[in-house]
């Protein structure tokens, strides 16, 4: 039974996050005109309404990407392009999740592969985000990862966003993930991960677990980059996130120093923190 509905969080800090990585990569893939292939394991609803019970309970938009769109005028020029993709949805109080803002980005030549395993959402992702290139499969989206690749054509991005929710997912990712490598060696993999105060206990020891693994992968460039909107002392829960990129796209860390450190700020002012450092570079 799956309770988690990405609905509650949508727009918040760690889809800023998430979100604009995603754009980042995806931009880069679209520097070549040969066709690539996205990979979403885990699509949620493609687009969340952010005027309906769900993102209302908490508003923790406000504390995300309102912030974002509210300072705008004075953010990098990338971070204005993302903000840019956003502000119309945003009127209409509407938010595009991960697989509705690859669908903005992709082109006639790239496909999507949005897999969730959610009844409902499924129906929901099904409806928001439709066409000729996207296929949505109602399935495990880890099962699928290894089921899927390689892909054709063997250029793409996979994003892993799993919810979390129990301490198996942890390990159930690196199984998957390494299975996926091995097929499948110059993908792009994106990780997302929460980065929980002291009181979420395993689930800490299981992040490092997982970075630690992923770093032991036999692939090159692995970037890490994190976010934090406040001090986990103050135990606050979630207090920030965190990806790694596998195969990360060249300069990806330098548009992230460029941009990630004002993103912060714009979110958490002088509270707001970010690291970005490799994992493993230019090795097997
Ligand atoms: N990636 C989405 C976005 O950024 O808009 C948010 C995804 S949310 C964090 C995680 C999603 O994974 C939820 O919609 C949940 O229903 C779904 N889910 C949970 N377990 C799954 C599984 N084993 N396979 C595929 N989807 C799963």
């Amino acid at each position: 039974m799956l309770s988690y509905r990405h609905g509650f969080h949508a727009a918040n800090h760690a889809d800023v996050l998430k979100h604009f990585c995603e754009f980042l990569i995806l931009d880069k893939l679209k520097e070549k005109n040969k066709p690539f292939v996205y990979i979403d394991t885990h699509s949620g609803a493609g687009v969340y309404r952010l005027d309906d019970e769900f993102a209302l309970k908490n508003r923790e938009f406000d504390q995300g990407m309102a912030l974002l769109l509210n300072q705008a005028g004075s953010l990098p020029e990338r971070v204005r392009a993302f903000i840019a993709l956003i502000s119309n949805d945003w009127i209409e109080r509407r938010y595009p999740g991960s697989a509705g803002l690859a669908q903005k980005l992709v082109r006639e030549q790239d496909h999507l592969h949005l897999m969730e395993l959610h009844s409902q959402e499924v129906l929901n992702l099904k409806q928001n985000v439709r066409g000729e290139q996207v296929h949505i499969h109602h399935r495990d989206g880890l099962e699928g990862l290894v089921a899927l690749t390689p892909p054709k054509p063997a250029r793409g991005l996979v994003l892993i966003d799993p919810p979390f929710e129990r301490l198996d997912e942890y390990s159930e990712l690196q199984t998957a993930l390494q299975r996926a490598v091995k097929q499948w060696q110059t993908g792009i993999y994106m990780i997302w991960y929460p980065r929980l105060s002291a009181r979420a206990g395993q689930k800490v020891a299981a992040s490092q677990r997982l970075l630690d693994s992923i770093a032991a992968l036999p692939c090159k460039n692995v970037l890490h980059a994190t976010l934090d909107v406040a001090d986990p002392a103050d135990d606050p829960g979630m207090y920030g996130s965190g990806i790694v990129v596998i195969n990360a796209p060249y300069q990806l860390d330098v548009q992230l120093e460029q941009t990630l450190p004002a993103i912060a700020s714009a979110l958490a002012g002088s509270g707001g923190k970010t690291q970005i450092n490799w994992l493993k570079r230019g090795t097997d």
